[in-house]
């Protein structure tokens, strides 16, 4: 999520950030920071809410700020709403320690806990701020030097990070750490340079070092040394960088949407990770007590385009776990048919931006009715998610193609975790069936790259309907949900006319439109509904379909009836929208891509639907 910089060498430190900051800009953000040392001299640390052009203001570009040393930071709040308080760099009490940091520290609490026992006090509300003090609380203890401090660190926090950390007994040196989020190293003879992507210093350097997980690299005198957790050295070679600048943008995909749909695992492992605790769902920081759960009696889902079919998939597997009505709602029409609601209903409201204008109405008319709300949302401090009685995080970072992918696949996993968790509470499923549950969505990020790994095939089939005019997605119950998402993403970025339906409605009237060559996409991964949904797949063959299956392995008899299948692997039915969702978002990307429509892009479409 969002971006790194550092540098320390020969120059003026503070532009190189700042301009290094500006390539990160693509990554989205909410507020930056900077922080230069010169010398001896204290560091000086300069934080903004809002648009780089604010930092650049308040130090003319970098000119003003003295130095030849300091690390930078764009970011996207996940533990505290974007304020200047929050961003980042973030400093130890006596400034011993001033660190920048990209991700998530998962144990944040516990160790906010240890520190405050130790008398450490804490400024905001980040999860950063504990990081660093935990660097300085190990730095002081053991008295063993930087790397050391930092090893112990990482040993001691859970989740995710990029770290840049400056100490005071080391003025002209910079420590970086990594472990699952991204962070490359360059060097030119006498600088070194650090960012979490590569156009970051692409203007300064081809030659790069790419730093491993749980390794950590100390910056000084034009020289990188790389160390292990146990702080011996590892020799590491450069790599030189052969892509253009906007390439690298795009962490080497031709497209955001495809690196999005790379980076699904790893969001929804995030996401998760988020609320599972030693073994268990804990909707408890969420707001979401057993007492509160315990009461739940009806749930509505409100929410527009992708997110409205999230809610769609809820709603069968909230009914079916949970046993509690739920209904979905597309928040332009909730808002305005004078809703029937009271203090006994639950609205749960999804949007990714946070700021769907539609949604957010929804909020205030479900709160209006005295309804309890809780927001599934990606981004921190939006104003669905200060509204709300209740908020949880999707944590996909920010998404830059209009299309969404992981945001969807986040939201779905919130889906999830909550459906299980009510369902134990309401004692809808014993111990056995929850664990299996929890186990079964814990499986999703690798069946996920199982899928993506076989995406040639899927590039196969989509490059031969590159000039069809209308398609048609068919499917029962959650397949017929993950339809609808399907069909959405074919529509907006391919321009292809799409429709998807309940399969068991085609005879009331889509038949009618099935001729010669068609495309006809069948979802099927319900067993129970399995051979439903091939007996209408067998009405529209007659009728001139040409048949695309996305099936589980093993339904290898389903190739008798279609003209191409693409398998995914098997999971609980209840969460199968993950898996089978990823080949349509494929679909729609290769077909976008073969009909030369910029994907990132589409026409008529924005990110954020912040108007009616
Ligand atoms: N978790 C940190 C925060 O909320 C870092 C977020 C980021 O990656 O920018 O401040």
């Amino acid at each position: 999520m969002c971006g790194i910089v550092g540098y320390v060498g020969r120059e003026q430190a503070a532009p190189i950030l700042l301009e290094g900051l500006s390539k990160l800009e693509y990554r989205g953000y909410d507020s930056a920071g900077i922080v230069v040392r010169d010398g001896e001299k204290k560091a000086e640390v300069i934080k903004a809410k809002g648009k780089l052009e604010n930092l650049s203001e308040k130090t003319n570009n970098g000119l003003d700020i003295k130095g030849k040393c300091g690390i930078g930071h764009t970011r996207w709040a996940t533990h505290g709403e974007p304020s200047e308080l929050n961003a980042h760099p973030h400093v130890s009490d006596d400034m011993n320690v001033v660190a920048v940091h990209n991700g998530i520290i998962e144990n944040y609490q516990e160790l906010k806990d240890k520190l405050i026992r130790k008398g450490y006090e804490f400024y905001s509300q980040t999860d950063t701020e504990i990081l660093t003090k935990l660097v300085d609380y190990y730095y002081k203890k053991y008295k063993v030097g930087p790397i050391d401090a930092i090893a112990k660190t990482m040993v001691r926090v859970r989740g995710t990070y990029a770290i840049a950390v400056m100490f005071k007994d080391y003025p002209n040196e910079i420590y970086v750490a990594r472990k699952d989020s991204p962070l490359i190293l360059g060097i030119t003879d006498g600088d070194c340079y650090l960012a979490s992507d590569v156009p970051a210093i692409l203007k300064h350097t081809r030659n790069v070092y790419y730093i491993d997980n749980l390794e950590m690299a100390r910056m000084h005198d034009g020289q990188i040394d790389f160390y292990n957790l146990d702080g011996d050295i590892v020799p590491k070679d450069t790599v030189e960088i052969k892509w253009d600048a906007e390439a690298a943008e795009k962490g080497g995909y031709e497209h955001f949407m495809m690196k999005e749909i790379h980076e699904q695992p790893r969001i929804i492992t995030e996401t998760f990770n988020s609320v599972y605790k030693n073994g268990k769902i804990d909707l408890s920081e969420i707001g979401l007590t057993d007492d509160i759960i315990k009461n739940i009696s009806k749930v509505t889902i409100v929410a527009c385009g992708s997110a409205y079919h999230v809610g769609m998939v809820a709603q069968y597997v909230i009914e079916d776990l949970v046993r509690v009505p739920v209904r979905v709602e597309l928040a332009s029409e909730f808002r305005y048919r004078s809703p029937i609601l009271s203090e006994d209903d639950y609205v749960i409201l999804i949007s990714q931006s946070g700021e769907t204008e539609d949604t957010k109405k929804a909020v205030s008319e479900a709160k209006a009715h005295g309804a309890k709300t809780l927001a599934i949302v990606n981004v921190v401090g939006s104003s669905i998610a200060r509204e709300a009685d209740n908020v949880f995080y999707t944590l996909a970072g920010p998404e830059i193609s209009v299309a969404t992918t992981k945001a969807y696949s986040a939201q779905l996993i919130a889906v999830y975790a909550i459906a299980t968790e009510f369902a134990r509470v309401k004692g809808k499923i014993d111990e056995e069936k929850y664990n299996y549950y929890i186990n079964e969505i814990l499986t999703l990020p690798s069946k996920i790259e199982k899928i993506i790994e076989n995406k040639e095939r899927i590039q196969w089939i989509a490059n031969k309907f590159s000039s069809a005019k209308d398609v048609f997605f068919i499917g029962r119950g959650i397949d017929y949900a993950i339809c609808l998402e399907g069909s959405l993403k074919m529509k907006e970025i391919s321009y292809i006319h799409s429709e998807a339906y309940a399969a068991g409605e085609l005879k009331h009237g889509p038949i009618a439109l099935i001729e010669d060559g068609i495309l006809v996409i069948s979802c099927l991964t319900q067993e129970d509904l399995f051979e439903k949904t091939v007996s209408n797949m067998v009405e529209v063959k007659s009728r001139g379909a040409v048949l695309l299956a996305v099936t589980t392995y093993g339904h290898y008899n389903i190739e008798d009836n279609s003209n191409y299948v693409t398998y995914i692997p098997k999971t609980d039915e209840h969460f199968m929208a993950s898996l089978a969702v990823v080949p349509m978002q494929l679909m729609g990307y290769y077909l976008s891509v073969s009909k030369g429509i910029d994907v990132d892009k589409p026409k008529n479409l924005a990110k954020s639907v912040t108007v009616e």
